[in-house]
This record gives C-alpha cells, structure tokens and sequence, in this order.
C-alpha cells in the first residue's frame, strides 16, 4: 500500500483558509501534545495533515508540524486509498458519531509503518468535515497478519460480520460502500428473504447463493458464501458474510435465458418455452378445475408472400401478426411462435362455449385485417385448430398434436376457419400410421409385385414395350391398387425402396423378353422424391448392371412438378441419365404446370398424354392437337393413356399419334401373362 509518500508540495489554497483551521486546531487540540499516541487530523478537502501532535512527527518522520502540514498527500495517492479516504467522509456524513478501528500501512521515506488507527469525525468551527486519527504503534503483529488485514480493506470482495441475530459488527470498506445503511441487519440486507429463512433453519455452517439484496445502488444480485463463527471480540455466534457483485453476470444469464426461450423476430415465447411453461400454466388450470383450449394458428399461403414478395415482407408480416394475437391474448405468455408461420395461443379458462366461438371468430377477424406490406395492401388469413383440456388430453406434447390435427383438417376443408379435434380425425392418422408400418412389412416380406401394361403402336396395333406398375398382394385385401399406398409410401419416405424394388423387376423382366426375341421398352415410374435423391443415377445404373439390362431399352417417367423448378440441379441429372443411355418421359403431360415453351430444355424424347383428355377427346380436342404439333417440333414421340374406345383410337391415328396405352388393348397383368401377350401381339396387329 502506498498511502502517502514524502512528497513536499505547497498546499493548494482553497476558498476556506487552512491558515485559520489549522490554528483554530492547534487552540482546540493542544493538550494532545503531551499524548504519547502520535495523533493528527486528517483534512478531507486539501488532502493535508491540518495538525499533528509531537509524537505523529517521528511517524511521518518530518522535522516539524509546519513541514509535515506542507506535505501534499494527494498528489500521489493510490485510487483505493482515495477511494477509502470518501467512503469515510460519506460514512461520518451519516452517523457523526461512528467510528472505525483499522490497521494501517504509512510510508513516509518508502519505509512502511503499521500503525493501530481509530477514525473519527472532526468538525471545524466553519461547519468543514475532518477526521481525527488516533493511533497506537502496531509491534507485535507477524507479516501475514498485517497482510491479511490490508487486503481485507483493499478488496472489492465484501465482507461483513453479522451477530446470529442479524446486527452488524463489522464491515470492511467495500461491504459499507455498498451497504444501504451502516446499521442495516442481515435482515434488511436481503431482497430474498428465503435465504435469511435458510440460514436460520439449516443446520449448515455454510451457504452458498446468489441472491437479492438490497444496496444503495438498489436491488442487485450477489455472490454470497455465509459461514458460520465466532465474533472474535465476544466470542459469541456470528456470521461471516462475503458478497461479490454479479449483477452484470446474471443479467448476461437472463437474456441469454430470454433468447433460448423467445423468438428473436417476434420476441413471443418459442416451442422450448412452451414445452417448458404451457404445461404448468394447463396444470394450473386443471387444479382449480377448470378447463381451457389450445389453439393452433396457421397462415394460409404464407409461402406466397415470402415467394412473391420477399422474406422481408414475409418477416413484417409475422412481426404484425404476433403484435395482433397479443392484443387477443389474456397476457404476454400465453401467445407462441412455433416457428414459421405456425402460432400457439392459450385461452383459458372458460366458462361458455359461445362466449369461445366469439373468440376464434375473432381472432379470425383481426389476423385477416388488410397488412401493409411494401406499399402494397395484403390480405393473410388464417386457419386455426383448437384442441380443449382436460376433454382432448391434459398433456401439452398431446394436446398440440390434436390441435394440429385440428388445423389440418381446417385448411383441408377450405381455409380461414377454425376445427375442433374430434376422435374421427385422429382416427384418420392412426389408420395411416397403420398402413405405414403395414407397407414396411409387405416390402420385407415380398409383397409387392410388378404389373405390366402393353404400350401399343397406333398405326400396326403391336407391342412396342410396356409400363411397370405396382401392385400389393395383401395377404387378405387381394390386390391393392397404387392410388392406395403410393401417397402414403412418399409421405413416410419408403417410396425410395419400392422404387427401387419396382425398377429391378422391371430390368430383369426388359432383359427376359430381349432374351426371348422381344427388346421392347419398358418405362418405370420415379416419384418427384426418388428422382431428388442424391445417388439416384447410381443406384440405378448399378441395379442395370448387376441384372444384365441395357438402360437403352429403359425410359423413366417423370412428372411435371420434377421440372418445375427450372433449376440447374435437375437438368443436369436429365442429362446424367440420357448419357447413361435411359430415356426420359414426361408423365401425365398438360396436367401439370409445365408449358410447352420450356420443353426444350429438358433432354426428354417422350411426352405422355394424360388419360383425362383423352377421356374427354372431344372438348379436349385443342389442347391434344397443340400438344402433338409442339412434341413433333421438338422432335418427341406421343403416348395416349387411358385410350378405352376405338373412337378414340381413330381421332388418335388421325393425330398421328404414335404409341396408345390403355384397357381398349390390355389392362396392366403379371410377368407371365404379358408374356403370353407378347407373343399374341404380332396376330393381334394383323
Ligand atoms: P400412371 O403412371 O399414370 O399409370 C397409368 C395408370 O392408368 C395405371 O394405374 C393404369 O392401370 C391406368 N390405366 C391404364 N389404362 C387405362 C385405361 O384405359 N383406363 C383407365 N381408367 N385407367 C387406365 P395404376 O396402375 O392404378 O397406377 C396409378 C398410378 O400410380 C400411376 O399412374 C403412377 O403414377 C403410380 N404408380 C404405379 N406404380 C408406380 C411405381 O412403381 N412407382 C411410382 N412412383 N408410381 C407408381
Ligand atoms: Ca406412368
Ligand atoms: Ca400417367
């Protein structure tokens, strides 16, 4: 510590006149000088010794009052003793009558002297606060005691001693600096009184906790350990408190708290708050013996918006929408972001069911209030599912599946409208559930098949190849057609697999009619999802390869949504595929979005048209003659689906259409029946 060293500076001279204090002191304090304790005055505002007994000069080691008042102790004093010297002044200011008993390190000439010192207030006659210092010569004190004690009024760590009742008895300067009041009890101390409850309760001789407590600079938050011990001066049970302000730590914690469970665009609460916080605020509900709805909130076509305006505007749009459900909300907690466009509200508890149907009318109303969005007015509904505890389940994970349900079944049967869960829609997703592990089981155990449907030449009426399709021999359903399980296989992903295992039979059955003197070619459906599918063209080129089948004799047939996105990523897999030598068709042509003009692009050699103009030949009849001129400007072949009638067949032919798929031929049969077909086809073309 370096509290002051020998610095010889004329005092600064202030509006006050130290001339006229240090004589006034030197009337007041002389009988002091027969003292043999070295006693001085310490003058807050000049920083000086204002007076000084005789036996204080061999401590200061000066020659002379006069010189040692000289001295400027200010220049070079250390920002804690400073900061020490003002926690005194503020201290006297509130109680005049206190009085400090420190243990203190001076250094005049750089040698250090340990000195026994007791502070207290002395007031001038012109009303200036100093402080009288009354000191005994510290001798026998060994040098980690005298290092203890100092860094016990050094450091920022406060540290107190309270009575076993709550009083005070001591603090060091950093615990008074923070303390509301000098004679504030352990009691007052703390915000949390639950800790106070601890210390009193426990059997425990320490306690660790960050609490609450009360300082003047408010409410903050400490680090404390309190530790059970004796007051070493009565010998009586104390408590040795050490506090560290962490206030800045736990307010870094709380909004780290609030980010992990708020959304950052809406600050609404987010799925981890709800798992976490519904739940209690449901069990609350229930124990009163209420109930309450969950409610599930979806916009209609907000893809729309960040598709056509951007996700700026799609991000305004949520921010509006989260600000409106608030404003419906009983209160800030009770309105959720899921993520996207999805909303979780909470309403409860109510009473009457009408009453609640006014509500989701109205949250359906305010959500579709005209937005504002980049200068242009837009209009966002939404649908919403509705899910009520106890009667639909108590559980949040259980309730928010039903009201999701709820939701789907809402924008199903039409949008901007509200569902209930009932037990009809879940037993909806059950039965799917159900086919879902039924489908597992049948591609293990070999229950699917594949059918084969002659394509036929228009012009000579003979089998010019043939389309693979998928059929379920179920054990007890019989043969269950696609319409049944292909949704349900791409919904649950296994349509990889059945593609795969419908792409295999039909390379060994291409490879068996070749053998057999008939290299036709078959064509394969690809579902949009096998055809995205990274090592889709290896997986096929190694299935061709390890059955022996000539990819030339193989076309793959593609739906219209594949090319939909125009991207560089599926012209490029085209491509990949028709170097390998596979043909590439589009299936179920004019249903779809893709226009004629784009068809170019895409390395394609068949068009086929879908089954349902050719249904309806006549009215569809321009549509069907603009689709073959644009295929024979692109140089495509044409194949008609579905043809069931002769009549079609001749408008067909007058097309110049060139190939026809349908039952007017033959309806799809097993691997041995085509067979047998093949070889009845050349009489049937005669
Ligand atoms: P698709 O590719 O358009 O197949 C033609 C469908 O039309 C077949 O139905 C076929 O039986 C039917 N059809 C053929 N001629 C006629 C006719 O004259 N009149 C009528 N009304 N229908 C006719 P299927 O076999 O029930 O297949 C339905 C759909 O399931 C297929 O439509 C295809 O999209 C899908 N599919 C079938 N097998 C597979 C497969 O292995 N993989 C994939 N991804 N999809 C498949
Ligand atoms: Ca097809
Ligand atoms: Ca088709």
């Amino acid at each position: 510590m370096s509290f002051i060293k020998n610095t010889m500076v004329e005092a600064e001279k202030t509006e006050y006149s130290m001339a006229d204090d240090a004589a006034y002191l030197a009337q007041r304090l002389c009988e002091f000088d027969r003292l043999e304790n070295p006693v001085w005055v310490w003058d807050f505002d000049s920083t000086c010794i204002l007076w000084c007994n005789d036996s204080a000069l061999t401590v200061w080691q000066a020659d002379s009052k006069e010189q040692l008042m000289r001295r400027n102790m200010g220049s070079d004093m250390s920002p804690s003793v400073s900061k020490r010297l003002n926690q005194y002044q503020t201290d006297f200011g509130k109680n005049k009558t206190v009085k400090f008993r420190e243990v203190w390190t001076v250094y005049p000439n750089g040698k250090p002297k340990t000195l026994n010192v007791v502070y207290s207030a002395l007031w001038l006659s012109n009303g200036r606060l100093c402080m009288l210092c009354d000191s005994s010569v510290e001798k026998a004190m060994d040098a980690d005691t005298l290092r203890s004690a100092e860094a016990l009024l050094h450091t920022s760590v406060q540290i107190s001693l309270f009575s076993s009742s709550g009083v005070p008895l001591y603090r060091n300067p950093a615990a008074r600096n923070n303390a509301l009041g000098g004679d504030n009890t352990l009691e007052e101390h703390f915000a949390d009184s639950d800790l106070l409850r601890q210390l009193n309760d426990l059997e425990q001789d320490e306690i660790e906790a960050i609490t609450s407590v009360n300082t003047v600079n408010g409410v903050v938050w400490h680090d404390i350990t309190a530790r059970r011990c004796l007051d070493a001066v009565s010998g009586e049970a104390a408590w040795l408190i050490s506090e560290v302000d962490v206030s800045r730590l736990k307010a870094t914690e709380e909004r780290a708290q609030f980010f992990a469970d708020h959304d950052i665009l809406t600050k609404l609460p987010n799925r981890s708050y709800v798992s976490n916080y519904f739940q209690k605020q449901i069990d609350e509900v229930l124990d009163e013996g209420k109930s309450g709805y969950l409610v599930f909130l979806d916009l209609d076509n907000f893809k729309y918006v960040n598709d056509s305006l951007g996700h700026d505007a799609g991000d305004q749009l949520l921010v509006e929408v989260a600000s409106r459900l608030k404003s419906i909300a009983s209160s800030d907690n009770s309105v959720a972001r899921l993520g996207g466009d999805e909303f979780l509200l909470l309403l409860c508890p109510t009473d009457n069911e009408n009453q609640f149907e006014e509500t989701l009318r109205n949250i359906l109303g305010v959500v579709s209030l005209p937005v504002i969005l980049h200068g242009r007015e837009l209009q966002v509904t939404p649908s919403v599912g509705v899910a009520s505890f106890p009667y639909n389940g108590t559980k949040i994970a259980e309730l928010m599946r039903h009201a999701d349900l709820a939701m789907y079944h809402a924008k199903e049967t039409g949008k901007n409208d509200f569902a209930f869960f009932s037990k009809d829609l879940s037993d909806v997703v059950d039965s799917k559930m159900n086919l879902v592990s039924e489908l597992r089981f049948a591609l293990k155990s070999g229950q699917f098949e594949t059918y084969y449907q002659p394509r036929v030449c228009v012009e000579s009426n003979s089998i010019v190849g043939a389309e693979a399709l998928a059929r379920w021999n179920h054990p007890t359903r019989g043969v269950v057609l696609p319409d049944t399980f292909i949704p349900v296989c791409e919904e649950s992903g296994l349509i990889a697999e059945l593609g795969k295992l419908i792409f295999t039979q039909a390379v060994i059955a291409q490879r068996i009619w070749a053998e057999k003197g008939n290299d036709i070619r078959v064509s394969v459906n690809l579902s949009p999802l096998q055809f995205n599918e990274e090592s889709l063209v290896d997986d096929l080129l190694k299935i061709v390869d390890q059955h022996g089948g000539n990819p030339k004799k193989i076309e793959l047939e593609i739906t219209e949504s594949v090319l939909m996105g125009h991207d560089e990523c599926t012209i490029e897999k085209l491509h990949r595929l028709v170097q390998c030598g596979f043909e590439i068709a589009i299936d179920d042509f004019g249903t779809g979005y893709s226009s004629l003009a784009y068809l170019h692009r895409y390395p394609i050699s068949c068009l086929k048209i879908d089954k349902s103009f050719i249904n309806q030949m006549d009215s569809a009849k321009p549509i069907i003659e603009l689709i073959v001129s644009m295929a024979k400007l692109f140089k495509l072949y044409i194949v008609a689906e579905g043809v069931e009638t002769r009549y079609q067949l001749d408008l067909l032919q007058s097309y110049e259409c060139e190939e026809y798929q349908g039952y007017l031929f033959h309806k799809p049969v097993v691997f041995d029946s085509f067979v047998t077909l093949l070889s009845g086809s050349a009489d049937k073309a005669a």
